[in-house]
Order: C-alpha cells, then structure tokens, then sequence
C-alpha cells in the first residue's frame, strides 16, 4: 500500500511519513516549493533521511492569483493558509494515480495554527482539495473523523495520535521515540506570514493590479517607496541586495523600470519602478541621498549613473513630493 506526503521538510511531516513507514506503508514525498519561500530548503534532507523518494513542485503563477485574490482570507500577514494548502493538496491529489497511491498524507496538528489549522479549517481544506477522507492526519486523526485508509483496514488507527495544539513537546517526545535525533527548529519559512512583507504585497496589489511573478519577486529586495500610483523606487539596504537590483533590472521579464547607482559616494543603488518622470527621478535622487553612507554634498549635489550615463542633479526638496510621500507611502 502506498501513500503521497506532502512534505515541508518541518517536524511534523517528518513524524507523519514515519508514523506511515512504521506502519508498513510506502511512502512518497511531494514537496510543493512557493515562490515566497524563505530560508534553506530543508524537504530533500527531510526525504533523504527518510528514505523516500521526492517530488519537487514549483508553485507557478496560479499560486500568484491565490496570493491576489484569496477565497478562505489572508492570516495575520498576506498568507492566504488555507486556500495555499487547498491548492498543494490539490496537487498531491493530482500525483495519487501517477504514484499509483491510495491516500494523502498531512503533519497538519488541529489548532496548531490559528491561520489554517482549526478544525474548521482541515474541514475545507479536506472538501475543497477533492480529497475528502482519503486525507490522513496521523499527529491529530484520534481527534478527527475516520478516514479511508483506517477504515479500510490499511493503517491501524489506535498507533495514531491526539494531538491538538501549539504545544511541540509531546510531537518531540515523539520524535525521539521514533529515533529522529535532528529536531527541525520550527518555522513557516514562508515570508508571506511576515507583517513588514505583507505591507509591500497589499501595496503592491493596491496599485499594480496587473503585477506578475516579477513584480512580487521584487518585494523580496530593499526599501519600497511609493511615489505616485504609476511608480515606486527600491533602493538596496545592502551590497548584496544592490546586485539583486541590478539582476532584476537586467532580466527578460523586468517591468518598466530604470536603475541608478550611486556616482562617486556610497550608498544604495535605485531602481525606479514606472515611468523615469521628472519628479520620479528627484524622489529617486533623494532617497540615494537620504540613505548615503555620509552627507554627499554640502550644496545639496547628488551625482548618478544610469547605464553608462552620469547625472549630477542639485537635490531641492519639495514638500509636496517628499517627506509627506515617504511618510504616508513608505513601506518598507
Ligand atoms: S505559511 Fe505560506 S506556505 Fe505555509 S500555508 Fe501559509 S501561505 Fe502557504
């Protein structure tokens, strides 16, 4: 008998594709990869030390459309939880016939996470996934309905557990038990959840209604500035961070945008998301200015490369165009 995990490479994936080895099931890992992922990715050590075979999904742009438009809601940031698990167990269910596998199997714990994990919310995600009762939860089936796999007689349902909560350290007792000496530091790992990240994304979606893949990989770099509906300017809060610019620029798919680097001074490079108007190129000008290592200028100069062009422009704050702006549209 043969069953797919969904796999994020956390505790409770790991527990729930061993609670299945030990109950003699074979098991295959699918791990869905979201553009929104932050931090090391750890599915393939997970899956190697378990001794299952991986399938890695990049989530494309339909996973943007949930981003965009969720039907279940947003968690205390822009994570769209439950309709994001809908569409990964959508997948899983997707791979049953290819892997030839009866069931699905979750490391979801019932009120572990108030954003998608209340028993209402494994309810729909259960209906809406298509996968009804063939979805096994073994960290909480005790407190769940029977499902397929333990109705038919393929896992035993009194080696499942009952656990409910946000309490790791019965799941880590657990894990000791089972042998697995490497405890995997909990994490979303997902930015999405991060409120400073949610602020560009609502911005982003405010007033780009249009905006591509793109547009919210660009969300991940730098200080976002907003100066009018058509344009925003990014500026890079480190070296590293102005060569991410600087690539995102250069790409095939780059929207309309323009880069500046700072000429002979130290400081963040910028890109101007829209059109380079007159006033967008000030605004830029003086974020680079505001943001320099030191004071650049006495009389107030900021000299600036675009392309292999340089530009000296005597910076004359307007007060109509900057420090309202920054204060009301900053969202770094
Ligand atoms: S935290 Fe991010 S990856 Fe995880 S379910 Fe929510 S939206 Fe999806």
């Amino acid at each position: 008998m043969r069953c797919v995990a969904l796999l994020s490479g956390g505790l409770d994936s790991h527990l729930a594709v061993r609670l299945m080895q030990q109950q003699g099931l074979e098991v295959v890992a699918l791990h869905c990869r979201s553009p929104f992922a932050v931090g090391p990715d750890r599915a393939e050590q997970a899956a190697t030390c378990l001794g299952v075979p991986l399938t890695i999904v990049s989530l494309g742009d339909d996973y943007l459309d949930i981003v965009r438009q969720p039907r279940f809601g947003y968690g205390r940031g822009a994570n769209p939880c439950v309709d994001c698990r809908v569409h990964m167990f959508s997948l899983a269910r997707s791979c049953l016939q290819q892997h030839e596998a009866q069931f699905v199997v979750s490391g979801e714990v019932v009120g572990q996470r108030a954003g998608s994990q209340k028993r209402r919310d494994l309810d729909t995600i259960a209906h809406h996934s298509g996968l009804h009762e063939r979805l096994l939860r073994p960290l909480s089936a005790r407190l769940l309905p029977v499902t397929l796999p333990e109705r038919a007689g393929w896992v035993d349902r009194e080696k499942l557990y009952g656990f409910y909560g946000r309490g790791r350290r019965g799941l880590i007792q657990l894990a000791r038990a089972l042998g697995i000496d490497e405890i995997p530091t909990p994490s979303t790992g997902c930015v999405l959840t991060e409120p400073p990240f949610a602020r560009k994304v609502f911005d982003l979606l405010q007033h780009q209604t249009r905006a591509g893949r793109w547009d919210f990989e660009l969300l991940k770099f730098g200080r976002h500035f907003r100066l009018n509906n058509q344009c925003k300017v990014v500026l890079g809060r480190r070296e590293a961070e102005n060569h991410q610019l600087e690539h995102l620029h250069a790409v095939p798919e780059a929207g309309e945008s323009t880069l500046l680097a700072p000429d002979g001074f130290v400081g963040p490079t910028a890109l101007v998301v829209g059109p380079l108007t007159d006033q967008a190129y000030a605004f830029a000008c003086e974020l680079m200015h505001q943001f320099a290592r030191k004071p650049i200028d006495p009389a107030g100069r900021v000299r600036v490369r675009c392309g292999d062009a340089s530009y000296c422009r005597t910076l004359t704050p307007d007060p109509r165009t900057t420090a309202a702006q920054r204060n009301i549209a900053d969202v770094v």
